[in-house]
């Protein structure tokens, strides 16, 4: 998608901060951190959001769930707790229109969010 920042980001043509890569998904630091662990990770192919998954694309979600775990033991808060977020839509605060799992830990954390 020639528009997309996050397309951008997993061609390398914006940098980042990766911290995991492979064939389906990229993961790296969000420019704006909203705790002291915050790593988005997304699928390479563009995807807009949650609601544009079926059976078979919705499968790289589950590799992303996997890959977050992965990095929640990496990044040290596997023990202390942390939480994966998707923003699908305008209420919930979707800003970038590629489907994107935020992994959030490091500091307690309010439920339900504001
Ligand atoms: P959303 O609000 O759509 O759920 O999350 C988008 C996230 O992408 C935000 O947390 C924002 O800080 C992050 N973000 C936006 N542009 C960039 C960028 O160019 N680089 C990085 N690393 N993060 C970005
Ligand atoms: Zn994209």
């Amino acid at each position: 998608m020639a528009d997309c920042i996050f397309c951008k980001i997993v061609s390398g043509e914006i940098p980042s901060q990766m911290v995991y890569q492979d064939d389906a998904v990229v993961a790296f630091k969000d420019v704006n951190p909203q705790a002291p662990v915050h790593i988005l990770i997304i699928p390479r192919q563009h995807i807009p959001s949650l609601m544009d998954l079926d059976e078979a694309s919705a499968a790289v979600v589950s590799h992303i769930i996997v890959v977050a775990k992965n990095l929640a033991q990496q990044f040290g808060v596997a023990e202390s707790g942390f939480r994966i977020v998707s923003n699908c839509g305008a209420d919930a605060g979707q800003s970038v229109d590629h489907i994107h799992f935020h992994l959030l830990g490091g500091r307690s954390l309010q439920w339900p969010p504001g």
